[in-house]
């Protein structure tokens, strides 16, 4: 049976709908079909191959474990070099941040992905402030699992799996006023520094240090989901060094493997040690931190500090800018190479997006936000693959709308 078939009669499918593009091989910021078709990514797997596609670096690295071990004991118990390795070079990314608390963010929990490390991470604000309403905001998305789901800020999604976790609360993010809603009955606020899938929503500086004094205030701890901004994504490692605070935890995934599935939510040790009384092994993983993964993550680590990738971010993003202008674009939104592209509505986007896609570019919409091109490349991406890809998405606007 052609793989297509298998793929459509085997795998769980979660729409009617998929892309079902047939991939052979990708490298940097190409994707390639079986029948030698080249595609761009231009959303890196969203928002996970900030290094490329089989980056030489992230390959070596899990070439040389795999020679070395794979699975050995669930997570926390035996000392594994690509573990302790990463987790010391993602304290090193935090430097010299301190908490409001006066803690640095020096302890690194490793998880299989994005939404485990949320998981944790509520867990975390639990147990460490003895409160139970936790804060997310509306059109905010934090992964699939029960809890992550909770935090949700669109029923849609939610509304045929309840219940769902009690005593979730939702603000508008960005919208200072909102933050009253944080008080001393708040373990935790789960935000992301900009909001992803309501279509790229960058928050003023003001916003986001009122949030941290609210927080701070209530003795509320402030987690940054930073599965989306981290690793590069907005021109700086962490995109909260841009904003002048700093959480209390922090989330990573996604990028974070360099093409590898792993995550980790990353706090003070003083916050961290909850997990080792009342009860014992108060979050336990087998795989989480794979030392396969751990290796390739480390790679990636060291690629995006050693390339000086954050530091191309701006003028790749600047020139997407440049170049994409239409009369049918109303708005191009987003921080560094994290961009959305607004268009008037769901049908002309799926037009422009179907086309882009039949000529060798893959854009995609957001979750809660259909009339929005999402633009997440690699970091990687060259000036010239810039302007080739700007050309087929323009060429795509004319087929579509002129
Ligand atoms: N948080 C954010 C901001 C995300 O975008 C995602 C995934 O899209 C998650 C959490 C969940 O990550 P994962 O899919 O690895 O569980």
């Amino acid at each position: 049976m052609h793989q297509r078939q298998l793929f459509l009669n085997y795998l769980a499918q979660t729409s009617d709908f998929p892309l079902a593009l047939e991939i052979e091989k990708a490298e940097g910021v190409w994707l390639y079909s079986p029948d030698g078709k080249a595609y761009m990514d231009l959303i890196a797997g969203i928002g996970v191959s900030n290094v490329g596609h089989r980056h030489p670096n992230v390959v070596n690295a899990i070439k040389n474990q795999v020679d070395h071990y794979l699975h050995t004991l669930v997570y926390g118990e035996y000392v594994q070099a690509p573990q302790v390795q990463l987790a010391e070079a993602l304290v090193q990314t935090l430097g010299n941040y301190r908490t409001p608390m006066g803690f640095a963010l020096n302890n690194v929990y490793l998880t299989n992905s994005g939404a485990e490390a949320v998981e944790g991470a509520m867990k975390l604000a639990k147990r460490f402030t003895g409160r139970t309403e936790l804060i997310s905001c509306i059109n905010a998305y934090h992964g699939s699992t029960q809890g992550a789901l909770s935090l949700a800020g669109a029923d849609f999604f939610k509304q045929p799996f309840r219940p769902l976790l009690p005593d979730i609360r939702h603000i508008h993010h960005g919208f200072i006023t909102d933050l009253e809603y944080i008080t001393t009955r708040t373990a935790a606020v789960v935000i992301e520094v900009i909001s992803a899938e309501s279509g790229i929503r960058v928050p003023s500086r003001e916003y986001l240090q009122a949030l941290r004094n609210r927080c701070t205030a209530t003795g509320t701890l402030l987690i940054f989901d930073e599965i989306q901004t981290g690793f590069g994504r907005t021109g700086s490692f962490w995109a909260f060094e841009q904003f002048g605070i700093v959480p209390d935890v922090l989330l990573s995934a996604k990028g974070m493997g360099g093409g590898m599935p792993i995550g980790a939510f990353i706090a003070p040790q003083e916050l961290m040690k909850v997990f080792k009384n009342n009860p014992i092994l108060g979050h336990i993983t087998t795989f989480g931190g794979h030392p396969v993964s751990a290796a390739a993550s480390l790679a990636t680590v060291q690629t995006i500090l050693e390339e000086k990738l954050c530091e191309s971010v701006q003028a790749k993003a600047e020139l997407f800018r440049e170049l994409l202008v239409h009369p049918a674009i109303r708005e191009v939104r987003g921080h560094g190479l994290f961009m959305s592209v607004e268009f008037a509505n769901f049908t002309q986007l799926k037009a422009i997006i179907d086309h882009g896609i039949e000529n060798g570019v893959i854009t995609d919409w957001f979750l809660f936000c259909d009339n929005s091109m999402r633009i997440a490349p690699p970091l990687t991406i060259t000036e010239a693959e810039i302007r080739q890809a700007c050309e087929v998405i323009l060429n795509a606007v004319k087929a579509v709308v002129d």
